[in-house]
């Protein structure tokens, strides 16, 4: 009966079923979201990326480097609400500042990070970040916004018909994972998301007992260090998918007395 739907209708149904299996609340900041793969499944596909990165990437044995990724990322760990995490702490060599998490618990900072982040509470800054992104599902949620504004009628039409044929919920976390990789280079995160993760960045520091004002100061640094490095082309990728301006070290700023209050340093 359903295929006979028109296509319009189809896909208003295919959003209802969606909605109705895969709306989650983010922690702490309590915005309801929509994000259609499963918890365990970006866990795999998170598991299974890392694991082709550290072969594909030469991996630093700097021990000041790797001593302080592990201290500061185990201090975290405790406090970051990632579901089914396997915590694993990386450093690459990569002259680029950047930091990225996965889901399931997987952690890369390379190198050329050190620089900017200075000290344990700099890097917890940024790891914070990274991690809040991974809590907040905010890969999942842009691929799932991307393929609901353009209506992927093919994929659609594949879910209804297997979520009518199997009647589960889990149906639909299995196509979705068919993007899988995908949802793992997310090109670059909406403004809010930004926002967001900045702001659980700060809670977990608190949290963790690294004082959450170092996150304004580190974005700062990261903002100079663009400015004096110059050469466009040079900006690395963890600046254009992480832009840094005023709006956004003002709104970090603004909210700075909520993880202070939660801060026992
Ligand atoms: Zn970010």
């Amino acid at each position: 009966m359903r295929r006979s739907f028109p296509l319009q209708l189809s896909l208003v149904s295919l959003a209802t079923v969606l909605v109705a299996v895969a709306c989650t609340t983010v922690p702490d900041t309590g915005r309801r979201q929509f994000n259609p793969l499963a918890p365990n499944e970006e866990a795999k596909l998170g598991l299974t990326e890392f694991e082709k990165m550290k072969q594909s990437k030469p991996i630093s044995r700097n021990a000041a480097y790797n001593d302080q990724v592990q201290r500061v990322g185990q201090q975290l760990a405790r406090v970051m609400p990632v579901p089914n995490a396997q915590w694993e702490f990386v450093v690459f060599e990569d002259n680029s500042p950047n930091a990225f998490a996965l889901p399931g618990g997987k952690v890369g900072v390379h190198t050329g990070l050190f620089q900017i982040t200075q000290s344990d509470t700099g890097l917890a800054a940024v790891i914070g970040h990274e991690v809040a992104h991974v809590v907040a599902r905010h890969s999942g949620e842009r691929m799932a916004q991307a393929a609901l504004s353009t209506g992927v009628a093919a994929v659609a039409s594949e879910v209804l018909r297997r979520n009518s044929e199997m009647g589960t919920g889990g149906q639909v976390a299995s196509t979705a994972a068919i993007g899988g990789a995908a949802l793992l280079h997310v090109q670059r995160f909406s403004r809010n998301q930004e926002l967001e993760a900045d702001q659980l960045g700060a809670l977990y520091m608190a949290r963790a007992g690294y004082d959450p004002r170092e996150s304004v100061a580190l974005w700062k640094r990261f903002a100079a260090w663009r400015q004096t490095s110059g050469n466009v082309s040079k900006t690395p990728a963890f600046l254009s998918t992480h832009p840094v301006d005023e709006v956004r070290i003002a709104e970090l700023e603004r909210f700075m007395p909520r993880a202070l209050s939660e801060y026992r340093g």
